[in-house]
Formats: structure tokens, C-alpha cells, sequence
């Protein structure tokens, strides 16, 4: 068995960024962590603390003047492959924010975007949907 074939195997770890949120959708992605009724694990995947360990990482908020330098940090910190999932629509396009003078984002004009979840804030199935579309394009990367 290959090194990949064996990564491909495993499960993805999650990974959280709030880039500025006003906490709604963060509140909706902690029901994907503790409600067992969403809870993420069934497809699989778990959420961990550190960047360096994550496979998957998901992003909230319209990424603030204020967070970005930190934000895109963070998000640098996750190895390769991974994949980006924009939380929201405050970093797709800016959301109730878009065009403040406080906001950097739409978040795709920094890094690839490459899962995206509407709603405002989007509902828990939606963001299990995205997690899993998410976990397809991952092990495709492998
Ligand atoms: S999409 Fe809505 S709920 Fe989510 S961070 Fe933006 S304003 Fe808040």
C-alpha cells in the first residue's frame, strides 16, 4: 500500500478560522461539534485545535481589516492538500458587511475558496452538505 493509499484511509480533521464573524455562524458550527443530531463525526471527521494538524478548513466571517493578516496566517498553517470551505455568506461576498471600510474580504480575493455555504447564517444540514462535498474534493487530492 502507498503512502497516499494509506493517507487516503484516514479521516479529515477539521479546522476553524473566524475571520471577523459576528459569532452566528460559529454558534451553528458548535451544534456540528456537540448536537449529535449534526454531529460531524458521522461523516467521519473530527475537529482538532491546531492548524498544522487539520485537513479542512472552515472559515467564518468577512474577514475584518482588523483579523486578516492573523486569518491568512492560520490558514498558510494547514498542509497541503487542504481544502477551504467559506462558512456564510460573509466570506463569500461580504455578506450585511460588504463594502466597510473595515472589511478586506470577499475571502477567494486571498486564498482559493473551494467549497462554499450559503445562509446568514447557514443552516447546520448546510454546513454537514459542504463539510462532505468538502471531504470528496480532500480525498481526491490524496
Ligand atoms: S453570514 Fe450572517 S451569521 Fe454568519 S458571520 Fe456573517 S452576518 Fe454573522
Amino acid at each position: 500500500m502507498t503512502l497516499f493509499a494509506h493517507l487516503a484511509g484516514r479521516s479529515p480533521w477539521l479546522y476553524r478560522i473566524n475571520a471577523g464573524s459576528c459569532n452566528g455562524c460559529d454558534v451553528e458550527l458548535a451544534t456540528t461539534a456537540c448536537i449529535p443530531r449534526y454531529d460531524v463525526e458521522r461523516l467521519g471527521c473530527r475537529y482538532c485545535g491546531s492548524p498544522r494538524h487539520a485537513d479542512i478548513v472552515l472559515v467564518t466571517g468577512p474577514l475584518t481589516i482588523r483579523v486578516k493578516d492573523k486569518a491568512l496566517h492560520l490558514w498558510a498553517e494547514v498542509p497541503d492538500p487542504k481544502v477551504t470551505v467559506a462558512v456564510g455568506v460573509c466570506p463569500i461576498s461580504g455578506g450585511v458587511f460588504r463594502e466597510s471600510y473595515a472589511i478586506a474580504g470577499p475571502l477567494d480575493r486571498f486564498i482559493p475558496v473551494d467549497v462554499n455555504v450559503p445562509g446568514c447564517p447557514p443552516r447546520p444540514q448546510a454546513i454537514i452538505e459542504g463539510i462532505a462535498k468538502a471531504i470528496e474534493i480532500w480525498a481526491q487530492r490524496l
